[in-house]
């Protein structure tokens, strides 16, 4: 059998981490077993989905890697769905109900008063056809249920264990609306077997709706496809992340510069049993995934280790692969500039500001009490500039002023670099050079 997924945002909004991680348990489950990972665009929702969104969930696949084998619009399938709740209508299991949101409230309201679950009572059900006309005479429009057979519903979940759903404790869902819109809940489960998927991965907050769902599988006549249901994220101090998800978008994280591999490799390791580091790239971090590996408990979404691992893949990359991109900022000074300064980046575009020390025009900082140690240094210089350059020299001016340590070291490269932290100087001040580098010593902007 080959593994088939599918991620079915709705675009309604930015994606954010909480999403995210679903669609990319998904693609790692599929690409570690060699399956597919189907995109479904979750548009049912026809007035809170815009195409603009739909973009975005796009442009956020692409940039993290995530490809695509198949992709659909549910909004393109409506003739499908009509005709999936045409046979369920026929067998008796979607059926007209009419009444309105107030009603419902009002017999929720007195179930609860009589300490009776507040599920609904299937008074639709007992209606005759007169009574559906007149109904509909006054102008009601049905919305449709789906007869649950009010049963537990068990499954082999691979994230959960063992699950059971007591659809008797549940009212029976709506289907359609009554402007005759589609509820997300059956072109689902119309979609899912129309697609052959062999396995649903999504959030735990679907575990009710996965024991509707195994209905309607059934009742269409098919066999409901293995499920999933993956703990939801928590931020750093353990709460839900709902409240500040406006600010965890995909598209936020992209335009701070964070890495899209840190991204992944922090969403596909919180929660499991793995070290949280950077994977190799996505499909070596598709290739190690298991369920087994999932943890129990919440994942963590934490910026601080989120920050380590963007930091630690900038540590190891390699020339070849920085070097696009440090074209790109106008930052590519060579391979020794990158092999200098990439253990000082946190983010890849801070580049640029270590290309402006070596390359372009910085302001030095030498203050009063700094300035024999300074001066002595520029009157020392040595003519040429390499590696071995600046112990050289340190020692020298350690033996003509008595400085030494940091009193000896920070006034340097403070004067060198116009900042108090910074790559080895032994490694830069090769790269700044012998005229830029006597300049700075005498205080001049260069
Ligand atoms: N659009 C639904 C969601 O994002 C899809 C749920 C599912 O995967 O079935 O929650």
């Amino acid at each position: 059998m080959t593994v088939k997924v599918r991620f079915a945002p709705s675009p309604t909004g930015r994606l954010h981490v909480g999403n995210i991680r679903t669609g990319l348990i998904n693609w790692l489950y599929a690409n570690g077993q060699g399956g597919q990972f189907v995109l479904r665009i979750d548009d049912t929702d026809l007035e809170r989905s815009t195409k603009e969104y739909e973009q975005g969930i796009e442009t956020d696949l692409t940039w993290l890697g995530m490809g695509w084998s198949e992709r659909h619009n549910q909004s393109a399938r409506f003739p499908l769905y009509q005709e999936a709740a045409e046979r369920l209508k026929a067998t008796g299991r979607l059926y007209p109900a009419y009444e309105t949101q107030e009603e419902l409230d009002r017999r929720r309201k007195v179930q609860l008063s009589r300490g009776q679950p507040p599920i609904y009572d299937r008074a639709a059900l007992k209606l005759t056809a007169e009574e559906r006309a007149a109904l509909e005479a006054e102008g009601r429009r049905p919305h449709w249920r789906f007869r649950l057979e009010g049963k537990r519903v068990k499954w082999e979940d691979l994230a959960r264990g063992h699950c059971e759903v007591d659809t008797a404790s549940m009212s029976d869902p709506v289907l359609i609306r009554e402007d005759g819109l589609f509820l997300y809940t059956l072109p689902s489960v119309v979609d899912d077997i129309d697609m052959a998927i062999t396995h649903i991965i999504r959030g735990e907050d679907h575990v009710t709706n996965t024991g509707a769902q195994i209905e309607i599988f059934e009742a269409l006549g098919a066999a409901a496809p293995a499920f999933a249901h993956t703990t939801l994220l928590v931020g750093a101090d353990g709460e839900g992340l709902s409240k500040r998800l406006g600010s965890l978008s995909i598209m936020e994280l992209r335009e701070k510069g964070y890495e899209p591999l840190a991204v992944v490799s922090h969403l596909a390791r919180i929660g499991t049993s793995d070290p949280l580091e950077p994977g190799a790239s996505i499909e070596a971090l598709a290739a190690t995934f298991s369920f087994d590996k999932l943890a129990h408990r919440a994942a963590r979404w934490d910026p601080e280790d989120l920050g380590k691992i963007n930091a630690a893949i900038l540590h190891g990359m390699d020339y070849a692969a920085a070097q696009p991109r440090l074209a790109n900022l106008s930052a590519d000074l060579g391979e020794a500039f990158w092999t200098a300064i990439r253990a000082n980046l946190s983010f890849f575009g801070d580049v640029s500001g270590w290309a402006r020390v070596v390359g372009g025009a910085i302001a030095p900082v030498v203050a009063d009490e700094d300035r024999a140690v300074v001066e002595a240094a520029r009157d020392l210089l040595p003519e040429a500039i390499d590696a071995q350059t600046w112990s050289a020299w340190t020692n020298a001016v350690k033996e003509k002023t008595g400085a030494k340590g940091r009193g000896l070291f920070m006034p340097l490269r403070k004067a060198l670099t116009g900042l108090d932290h910074g790559p080895d100087m032994a490694s830069i001040l090769p790269l700044i050079g012998r005229e830029k580098a006597a300049k700075r010593l005498a205080g001049e902007t260069a």
